[in-house]
């Protein structure tokens, strides 16, 4: 029984005795509470840890205490508004709350909160494994208060509510997408129940703050095997609320018994692929978008079969919109993630035909710095069941890299600055600002990508003279 399991041995941070013999000191019950306690469990390390603690109490006020007896100097975080105050010591934070009771009308999404029992917070909590709390008063230091049988649970790898899962979800609808950003992350099943209650009430993600959906989005990405997360939240109906552009991928047509494929499932295998060789967040969306246009350019002809022209130039378009909606930067982030859109297709384009220098100096002056994340995104996005397409794409890939060095070694041109600046050519023709320097610049810039000339001040200068001649200027003496 879990009752009688203690985790004292796990305890080993010396700030939880103080705050049990502070705690007693103060006649307070007190514990850790929340997911320390389930990865604790679970034996899951993380790279930074946020610990819980609970008191029957003013939580702000044995937090003040406590990092007062670590150090009369250690800094409190305040939010009165929420009654809790939080510290950093030794690279652990430390985030305190009083007990309480929550209780939900049907007509406010903000809940009644009153002072309550230890059990009256574990009520509130959102899956059995995070009620899990632990004792930090001597008299049962390192004891297991374990309710809902969450240990249980979490050694069946199941996410299940510890109240009735329609109040529990209908209370905060956000625990929907938590259910699946965990399932998702920790590789658990949600229990049949809990699941019916997200079917029934996922039309209620709409009074959630997009900040706090997108935040459980972003955690479902950045998960091992983000498929999984996106699989659940097609079935449950979250994912058309949230998401539509990416429900809308999902689906096979056939017209004179042609079918495309399922845009859905490839997606997923692409954002899986991708997990594989990288952590980055925006890469990860990256791939999770470069098809999103597919559905408003699909168009089908009896000689060409299906076609999704123009669908990277449409996605691109559409990742802003996507961005602000879901309140995800619209910073240099949202502009990386238009770009892989838009050039997602360019090296698949240029390995299919034979590698020219030129195609290659043209990938790179377009992709620039982000040309690794770009080919790191065409190579997850061969996602074929014919496997001497995919050796063979994937071959002609490396010889894409290899060009790729061999021509930004030679040629410079991944960050490209004009060899002759517009300055220079008014100066040469003795012009003022007039369409004719435009022209040249395209010009030279054109001549170098194409490797008519090299990327250097001599063989630029050369070609300005030529090009301006064409053009009916004459040099300025002198
Ligand atoms: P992670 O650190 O991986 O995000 P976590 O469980 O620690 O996981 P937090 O968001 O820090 O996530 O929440 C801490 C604890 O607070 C949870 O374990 C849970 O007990 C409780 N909690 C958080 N959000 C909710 C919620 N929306 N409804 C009910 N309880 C919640």
């Amino acid at each position: 029984m879990s009752e009688t399991i203690n985790l004292k041995e796990h305890l080993k941070h010396p700030t939880f005795a103080l705050i049990g013999s502070i705690s007693d000191a103060e006649g307070l019950e007190t514990y850790v509470i929340g997911g320390f306690v389930r990865d604790l469990l679970m034996y899951r390390k993380r790279d930074h840890y946020d610990i819980d603690i609970v008191t029957v109490g003013s939580g702000i006020a044995l937090a003040k205490k406590v990092a007062f007896a670590i150090h009369p100097k250690l800094k409190v975080t305040v939010f009165k508004n929420f009654g809790t105050a939080m510290f950093r010591n030794e690279e652990v934070d430390f985030e305190f709350v009083g007990t309480r009771k929550e209780s939900y009308r049907l007509d406010s999404r903000k809940p009644i909160v009153e002072d309550g029992t230890l059990a009256d917070d574990q009520n509130r909590r959102d899956f059995t494994m995070n009620a899990l709390a632990i004792s930090l008063n001597k008299a049962n230091y390192g004891k297991l208060v374990d309710p809902f049988n969450g240990l249980g649970d979490l050694e069946s790898k199941l996410i299940r509510t510890p109240l009735d899962p329609d109040i529990t979800f209908s209370d905060d609808p956000l625990r929907m997408m938590r259910a699946i950003r965990f399932a998702a992350q920790l590789n658990f099943r949600i229990e049949e129940q809990t699941f019916a209650a997200i079917i029934q009430q996922a039309d209620r993600i709409n009074i959630v703050s997009k900040e706090r959906i997108t935040e459980e989005l972003n955690k479902i990405i950045l998960s091992n095997k983000p498929s999984v997360g996106f699989k659940l939240l097609e079935m449950c109906g979250l994912l058309k609320i949230i998401l539509p552009e990416i429900q809308n991928l999902k689906g096979r047509e056939s017209i004179n018994g042609i079918y495309h494929k399922d845009n859905f499932y490839h997606t997923l295998e692409v954002l899986d692929r991708i997990s594989l060789n990288t952590d980055n967040l925006w890469l990860r969306w990256s791939a999770l978008l470069h098809d999103i246009a597919k559905p408003v350019t699909k168009r089908f002809s009896p000689a060409l079969g299906w076609t999704f022209h123009g669908h990277n130039f449409v996605g691109g378009k559409m990742v802003p919109k996507l961005f602000n909606r879901l309140k995800l930067p619209l910073n240099e982030k949202m502009k990386f993630v238009q770009k892989m859109v838009l050039l997602h297709m360019r090296p698949i384009v240029l390995s299919e035909e034979e590698v020219t220098d030129s195609a290659v100096r043209r990938l790179l002056f377009d992709a620039g710095d982000d040309i690794d994340d770009l080919m790191t995104l065409c190579e997850a996005d061969i996602t074929s069941k014919n496997e001497e397409k995919v050796t063979r794409f994937l071959a002609n890939f490396q010889l894409v890299r290899e060009k790729l060095k061999e021509i930004e070694e030679k040629d410079a041109v991944r960050n490209f600055q004009p060899p002759v600046t517009g300055e220079l050519i008014m100066e040469t023709f003795g012009l003022q600002p007039c369409k004719e320097i435009g022209l040249i610049k395209s010009a030279i810039k054109e001549a170098i990508l194409d490797g008519e000339i090299s990327n250097n001040y001599e063989e630029a200068y050369r070609f300005m003279m030529a090009k301006g001649k064409e053009l009916g200027l004459k040099p300025v003496e002198g």
